[in-house]
């Protein structure tokens, strides 16, 4: 598990060309479907490809990953289960 938190102010960012969403592209990045939020603990399953930055750590680049949307608001540090894709650094 990696411990992640949310940025704010994300929504400003349209999903790379060619990507109906950010979800859309994690999937295609990873070759996977999550059906559940990543958020340990949590089962929802209204996902969003929320931007996330590694919590504790000195990565401060932005990542993609599959949340609920209320996990998308979350403001605290969490654990989520699934993998974090790079955001594309051309945007
Ligand atoms: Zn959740």
């Amino acid at each position: 598990m990696t411990k992640i938190k949310n940025i704010n102010g994300t929504s400003r960012f349209s999903a790379p060309k060619g990507y109906s969403s950010w979800l859309e592209y994690w999937e295609k990045q990873t070759k996977k479907k999550q059906s559940i939020c990543g958020a340990s603990g949590c089962s929802s399953n209204d996902l969003v490809g929320a931007h996330v930055q590694k919590a504790n750590s000195t990565d401060k680049n932005y990542y993609i990953t599959p949340l609920c949307r209320s996990c998308n608001q979350r403001t605290d540090e969490f654990d989520t289960h699934w993998e974090l894709v790079p955001v594309p650094s051309n945007l």
